[in-house]
């Protein structure tokens, strides 16, 4: 059965991102590199999503709950969570529970003031780079 995909909001996001069960998976493409992103998030940009898909499945063991956003959250990231939500699917994957969409997505986070992290780290340290 397909996973259904639910939307979070910012300030849900910022009270759980600290669980170590959780992945931000942002799926912009060279935004990232020059609008900053939020801490400890995965980068899978959406050109090349389908291909690395195997690729963040393997990065994210041991994680139930994965956070897809791209810089509005209205098409990219739907559509990644969507063809993650499908590939679980096919590879009989049990371990990721919760495909999450967070609300208004990359642009809304910074503009509601949440914290933004602009290190060029490739992976982001996240908050233990600060
Ligand atoms: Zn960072």
């Amino acid at each position: 059965m397909a996973r259904s995909i639910s939307y979070i909001t910012g300030s849900q996001l910022l009270a759980l991102k600290r669980r170590p069960n959780i992945a931000i998976v942002d799926v912009r493409d060279d935004e990232r590199s020059y609008d900053g992103h939020i801490a400890g998030s995965l980068h899978y940009a959406s050109d090349t999503f389908s291909d690395k898909i195997s690729n963040l499945v393997q990065e994210v063991k041991g994680k139930d709950t994965l956070v897809f956003h791209c810089a509005l959250s209205q098409v990219r990231g739907p559509t990644c969570a969507r063809r993650l939500a499908t590939h679980l699917t096919e590879v009989e994957n049990e371990e990721i529970k919760n495909i999450l969409v967070l609300e208004r997505g990359f642009n809304g986070w910074e503009a509601s003031g949440r914290p933004v992290c602009r290190c060029t780290s490739i992976p982001c340290k996240g908050d233990n780079a600060q």
